[in-house]
């Protein structure tokens, strides 16, 4: 059996979803919110370490989450 390019991607991306427990762009919007809230400082919240290795490897949601801890923290910074 020989697997032609397209099969073998689609059998690497079956691996690759099954490996660990990651969280898709898709998951890991769903949980960001609460994730900013109990991020305060530069201190990381604990217990949302599938969404930190998510931010490690992908830096369209890393941005979108950097942006959405500037907005919260002028938003702190505004009410002290
Ligand atoms: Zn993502």
């Amino acid at each position: 059996m020989k697997l032609d390019d397209t099969e073998l991607k689609a059998l690497l991306r079956l691996v690759d979803a099954t490996r660990g427990r990651e969280i898709d762009c898709d998951e890991l919007l769903d949980r960001i919110g609460g994730y900013v809230e109990k991020f305060s400082g530069s201190v990381r919240p604990p217990g949302f370490d599938d969404i930190v290795q998510h931010l490690q490897q992908c830096p369209e949601c890393s941005e979108e989450v950097e942006a959405l801890l500037e907005v919260l923290g002028s938003e702190k910074r505004d009410d002290a």
